[in-house]
């Protein structure tokens, strides 16, 4: 049996670090697990211009701990009013590595997203001219579409005549959570990838009914039934280049989760290369654990592949129940478990 395991430094192709206290509280973790990370720009407000971009990656590396070696990679938030002049500088300077797509209303501070993609045409066609990749959240927000059912809808009302009208664009469908996800990007040209979280890869929709309401198993898009699961895991594990790593790691304070109306997000950072290794192993190909999480991101974006490497090693973990820095208090996932693998570093 494998006792270790030492791979390429790994990236996280989709994160949330949040701001002010509670990016201090995380951004650490992320930092000691991955070279790199694409950091989402959902804040309040978001991240629409090359300036707020520039600050933000800013105070991300003030918030670094001493001696940390991360890189984060910058994303805007696009709106209706995006303006694709504004966003190729940015692309350009080096500031922002991608656009992010949220539907409007679609997630956690997502109420200045998109309304109507097809008011982005101009805009569409300017990433696809230059490169730039298009991440999206990939989840129709119509109150009438059963909320276990909004990835599928999406692909078919959205996202298939986007790839139909854009045939270059870079597109990541971002934390995949479906069967029909996971067959359209695999059905696809090289330019469709997609990002998977370990949650999506562990839970199923079960985990948040477990005996009672479990907020902290309650994440956007939302865990889906067992067969989904298994499309999803057996898409990460198959070694094709369009399936890579992306924690969606989202952090809330404990009082935003367990609450009448709890937010959605999980954070699974502190632990997330133990996640991914668990299930590489259960699926019984680690070999294939490196081009996950360390190869066919950068591949994607067309970023150099990172020096170094990390190891894990097979050994318990059991994870604390909550994490603290300070007042903030934050449920990481598998609180309470034990993990079978160690990062080490
Ligand atoms: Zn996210």
């Amino acid at each position: 049996m494998t006792s270790q395991i030492t791979i390429r430094r790994p990236d996280d192709w989709h994160v949330h670090l949040r701001d002010g206290e509670m990016l201090e509280a995380v951004v650490g973790y992320t930092a000691r697990q991955f070279a790199r990370a694409i950091v989402m720009p959902n804040l309040t407000p978001p991240v629409i211009t090359v300036a707020a971009a520039e600050a933000y990656r800013g105070r991300i590396l003030d918030a670094l701990p001493a001696g940390a070696d991360f890189t984060p990679l910058m994303v805007c938030y696009l709106t209706d009013d995006a303006d694709p002049a504004e966003i190729a500088r940015g692309y350009e300077q080096g500031v922002f590595a991608a656009c992010k797509l949220y539907p409007a209303h679609a997630t956690t501070n997502s109420a200045h997203g998109v309304t109507d993609i097809r008011k982005l045409t101009g805009l569409l066609e300017t990433m696809q001219r230059i490169g730039m990749p298009l991440l999206i959240h990939g989840e129709v927000t119509d109150r009438d579409i059963d909320i276990f059912d909004r990835e599928a809808v999406f692909i078919e009302r959205v996202l298939t005549p986007l790839v139909r009208d854009f045939p270059a664009l870079k597109i990541v469908l971002e934390h995949i959570t479906t069967a029909e996800a996971a067959e359209f990007v695999a059905g696809s040209g090289p330019q469709i990838g997609a990002t998977i979280t370990p949650q999506h890869l562990i839970i199923n929709r079960n985990a948040i009914f477990d005996g009672g309401i479990r907020p902290h198993a309650y994440c956007l898009p939302v865990a889906k039934r067992e067969r989904h699961r298994l499309a999803v895991r057996k898409a990460a594990v198959s070694g094709s280049p369009k399936f890579f790593l992306g924690t969606d790691s989202a952090p809330h304070g404990i009082g935003r989760k367990e609450a009448a109306c709890g937010c959605a997000g999980i954070f699974n950072a502190p632990y997330a290369m133990e996640s991914y290794a668990q299930v590489f192993d259960e699926e019984g190909v680690l070999d294939r654990l490196e081009g996950f999480a360390s190869e066919h991101g950068p591949n994607f974006y067309g970023l150099p592949l990172n020096e170094g490497t990390v190891t894990l090693k097979r050994e318990d973990v059991t994870v604390e129940d909550v994490v603290t820095h300070g007042d903030i208090r934050v449920v990481p996932f598998h609180a309470g478990e034990t993990m079978r693998w160690r990062f080490v570093g």
